[in-house]
C-alpha cells in the first residue's frame, strides 16, 4: 500500500520504517529540512536500537523516502498518518497546533479519497477537529473528495520501539466506517499474522484508550514511589515488598519499580492532558492529580537523600562537592531527555553549589544541546571517567552497563565513599560491605 507519514520523530520514523520493512511504499514528511536531509544521507536523528540498519535498508530498497514536500507525500498516500508532536500547552492540555496544521495541509493537497490516520496522542474529540479542518480546506477550494479520519494511537516504548512496532501487543483502530477499518486491517495484516491483535472501537474510545494506558502505567509508578517513601520511614525495604506483591498475578511484575520519578515525552504530558480533559468536562481528576504530584515530589527525592547525607557531615554540605552522575536519559536505551529526572537533579545540585561529572551511553549529545557549556558540568566519555575526582556517585538511569560496578574500586575512587542509587540497581549489603555508604529508594536504611 502507499503510505504517507507526517512527522519523523520517535513515532513517525519508527512506524514508517516498520511499514516499509513489510513491503509498503512509505513517504515520510517533516518540516525540519535538516532532519530530512540527514535521513536521506542515512543519518538517524534519534537513538533507537535496531532502527538505523532498517532505515538504511528500506531507503536503499526505495520503499522508504524522506521529504519536506507535503503535497507530493499526500499525492502518494492512500493512507496518510499524522504522527507529529502534541506537547503540553501552558495549562497542561495537549497543544494541537501541529496536528491541525497537518490536517489543513492534507485538506489543501488531497486529490483522491484518502484515509487520514491520527497516530499522535490527542485528546478525545480531536478526530472531529481534524475532520473539520480538512473539510474546511476542501470547501475553500471547492473540492468534493471523500475522506475519513481514523484514530490509531501508538503504544511503542522508546528503547524498544522497533520490536514493539513489529510485534505489537494490540493494534487499536478507532473508526466509524467499515471501509476504513478494512483499509487499516490490510495495512497492518503483516503485523497481525500470529493472532488477531486488532481491537476495533469507536473513535473517541480509541483516543481515550491511549491516555488510559499511559495514566495507568504512571499510576503504578507513583503508587510504588509512595510505598517506597513509606518503606523509608518505617524501616522496610521496598525491594522486598516489590517481590512480595509482584508475585500476585492481579498485580504483576511490570511497572512496579520505585525510582527517581518517571519522565519522558509521554507520561508527564499525557497524565496532565487527561487531567485537563476531565476538568474541561467538570470532573475533578483526584487520582491523576495525585499521580502527578507524587511524581513531581519523587523527582526531588534523590537530591533530598544526598542533602541528608551531607548535612550530617561537618563541612558545608553539598556545596563544593563533585558528583559522578551515571545516566541522563529518562530511561535506558534511548537518548530522549524530555522531562528526564536527571534534569531536576542536576539543577538542584548546581543550585546547591555542586559540580557534576556526567556520563550517559547515548544521551551525551542531547545533554550538551540542553545544558550547554558551564563550569559546574563536565561531560565524560565513560562511566569510569565520570568517577575521576568525584566525591560520590549518583545513578539516575538504569543502563545495563551500570548494573555491576566493582564496588572495591568505587570505594577507592570516590572521596566521600557514597553511592546514591536512584533506580535500586544494587544490593545495599554488597555496597556497604565494600565500605561505601548506600542510599537507595525506599530501602529502609536511608533515614
Ligand atoms: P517528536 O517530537 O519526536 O517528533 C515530531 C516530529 O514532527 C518532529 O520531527 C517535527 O519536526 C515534526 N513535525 C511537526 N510539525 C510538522 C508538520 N506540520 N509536518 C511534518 N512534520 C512535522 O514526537 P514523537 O515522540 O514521535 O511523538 C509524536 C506523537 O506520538 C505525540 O503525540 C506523542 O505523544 C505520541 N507518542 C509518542 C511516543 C514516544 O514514545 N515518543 C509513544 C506513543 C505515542
Amino acid at each position: 500500500m502507499r503510505v504517507a507519514i507526517f512527522g519523523t520523530g520517535y513515532v513517525g520514523l519508527v512506524t514508517g520504517t516498520c511499514l516499509a520493512d513489510v513491503g509498503h511504499q512509505v513517504v515520510c514528511v517533516d518540516i525540519d529540512q535538516a532532519k530530512v536531509d540527514g535521513l536521506n544521507q542515512g543519518i538517524i536523528p534519534i537513538y533507537e536500537p535496531g532502527l538505523e540498519p532498517m532505515v538504511k535498508a528500506n531507503h536503499a530498497a526505495t520503499r522508504l523516502a524522506f521529504t519536506t514536500d507535503a503535497a507530493a507525500a499526500i499525492d502518494h498516500g492512500q493512507v496518510v498518518f499524522i504522527a507529529v508532536g502534541t506537547p503540553p500547552d501552558e495549562d497542561g492540555s495537549a497543544d494541537l497546533q501541529y496536528v491541525l496544521a497537518v490536517a489543513r495541509t492534507i485538506g489543501r493537497h488531497m486529490s483522491v479519497p484518502t484515509v487520514v490516520v491520527n497516530k499522535s496522542t490527542v485528546p478525545v474529540g480531536t478526530a472531529d477537529k481534524v475532520r473539520a479542518a480538512i473539510a474546511e480546506e476542501l470547501a475553500t477550494r471547492g473540492a468534493d473528495i471523500a475522506f475519513d479520519v481514523v484514530s490509531n494511537p501508538e503504544f511503542l516504548k522508546e528503547g524498544d520501539a522497533v520490536a514493539d512496532c513489529m510485534r505489537p501487543d494490540r493494534i487499536i483502530i478507532g473508526a466509524a466506517n467499515e471501509e476504513s477499518v478494512a483499509v487499516m486491517r490490510r495495512l497492518y495484516a503483516p503485523f497481525n499474522r500470529n493472532h488477531d491483535r486488532v481491537v476495533e472501537m469507536d473513535v473517541r474510545s480509541a483516543e481515550l484508550t491511549k491516555y488510559a494506558a499511559n495514566a495507568m502505567l504512571a499510576t503504578k509508578i507513583s503508587f510504588m514511589n509512595e510505598i517506597a517513601n513509606i518503606a523509608e520511614r518505617v524501616g522496610a525495604d521496598v525491594e522486598q515488598v516489590r517481590q512480595g506483591i509482584g508475585s500476585d498475578p492481579r498485580i504483576g511484575w511490570h511497572f512496579i519499580y520505585p525510582g527517581a520519578g518517571y519522565g519522558g515525552s509521554c507520561f508527564p504530558k499525557d497524565v496532565q492532558a487527561l487531567a485537563r480533559t476531565a476538568q474541561q468536562y467538570g470532573l475533578e481528576p483526584k487520582l491523576l492529580n495525585a499521580v502527578e504530584a507524587v511524581n513531581d515530589a519523587q523527582k526531588g527525592h534523590l537530591f533530598a537523600l544526598i542533602q541528608r547525607h551531607y548535612d550530617k557531615g561537618e563541612d558545608e554540605g553539598v556545596r563544593g562537592k563533585t558528583f559522578a552522575v551515571w545516566g541522563l536519559a529518562f530511561k535506558p536505551n534511548t537518548d530522549d531527555m524530555r522531562e528526564a529526572s536527571s534534569r531536576r537533579l542536576l539543577a538542584q545540585l548546581w543550585e546547591a553549589g555542586a559540580t557534576v561529572r556526567a556520563y550517559d551511553p547515548e544521551a551525551m549529545h542531547e545533554s550538551q544541546r540542553i545544558f550547554g557549556e558551564r563550569d559546574d558540568l563536565v561531560f565524560c566519555n565513560s562511566a569510569d571517567e565520570a568517577l575521576q575526582g568525584a566525591d560520590a556517585l549518583v545513578v539516575v538511569t538504569e543502563w545495563k552497563q551500570f548494573r555491576s560496578p566493582d564496588f572495591q574500586k568505587l570505594r577507592e575512587q570516590l572521596k566521600d565513599a557514597a553511592v546514591f542509587d536512584g533506580r535500586n540497581l544494587y544490593e545495599p549489603a554488597e555496597v556497604e560491605a565494600a565500605g561505601l555508604a548506600y542510599y537507595g529508594i525506599g530501602r529502609g536504611r536511608s533515614l
